[in-house]
């Protein structure tokens, strides 16, 4: 992952692919005006890639904390302005100059590409407890893409060392990732951290994928006020946008 004009992009996935995990001073996700956001999201891919804003679609979700994946393989459902594919946190496509937009604040934005496909997935706690890497990995298989192929790029997130969770959770984790628990719980003065990244690593890894397929950096959004982050700003007016379009 390189640094660009105030944004991240993956160099894993680069062939035609334009990625981009946006800094909050360059661009960011205001939920008070979705036609600004889509048209600001529009002049910045636009700058960045070359294609015309008019041939832009942008594509919002829902982002219910669900493992819902929406398969879009039909330009013609996508609205001009902007589309919101309500209770969905993954998105999947084959069209072409279609942004696939993923907003958060903490949680974990994974970009992937596989053949002929993109796709978005929107990872919080509750996405990695169900297991949701693995759940896309196979609806990427299941769509005719080699395991092989498929590339990931795991964007801005909280990581352990302010991701503090109560012990209920915690015994979740543990209940479901008992083999795991030690790489990804933490526990400093009486209180548990979970990590993320690792549980997402590890779950990937399990699905299949190898560590060249995946591209990250060791981000945490409570600390790098580069990034908006609901567990420092305490709001969730401003998001941290990423981004993946297909040329
Ligand atoms: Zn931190």
């Amino acid at each position: 992952m390189v640094e660009k004009n105030n944004y991240f992009r993956s160099t894993l996935i680069n062939n035609n692919i334009f990625t981009a995990f946006v800094l909050k001073k360059r661009l960011s996700f205001k939920n008070k005006d979705l036609t600004a956001t889509a048209e600001k999201i529009k002049d910045f891919v636009s700058k960045q890639t070359g294609v015309l804003k008019s041939k832009l679609k942008i594509v919002f979700m829902g982002q219910t904390h669900s493992t819902n994946i929406n398969f879009l393989n039909n330009s013609d459902d996508l609205n001009s302005e902007f589309t919101i594919l309500p209770d969905t946190d993954a998105v999947v496509t084959n069209l072409v100059n279609t942004v696939l937009v993923i907003k958060t604040a903490d949680c974990l934005p994974v970009l992937y590409t596989a053949d002929k496909f993109i796709a978005v997935s929107h990872q919080g706690w509750l996405g990695s407890l169900a297991n949701f890497a693995e759940k896309m990995i196979l609806k990427l298989q299941l769509l005719g893409a080699k395991l092989d192929d498929i590339k990931i790029s795991i964007g801005p997130h909280i990581a352990d060392c302010c991701y503090s969770i109560d012990s209920d959770r915690a015994s979740l984790f543990k209940l479901v990732y008992s083999n795991w628990q030690d790489l990804i719980l933490r526990k400093f003065n009486k209180t548990f951290y979970l990590n993320l990244l690792r549980l997402n690593l590890l779950q990937y890894q399990k699905a299949g994928l190898n560590k060249n397929q995946i591209d990250y950096r060791l981000f945490c959004t409570s600390c790098d006020k580069r990034f908006c982050s609901y567990r420092r700003d305490k709001a969730l007016n401003q998001q941290n946008l990423s981004l993946i379009l297909k040329l």
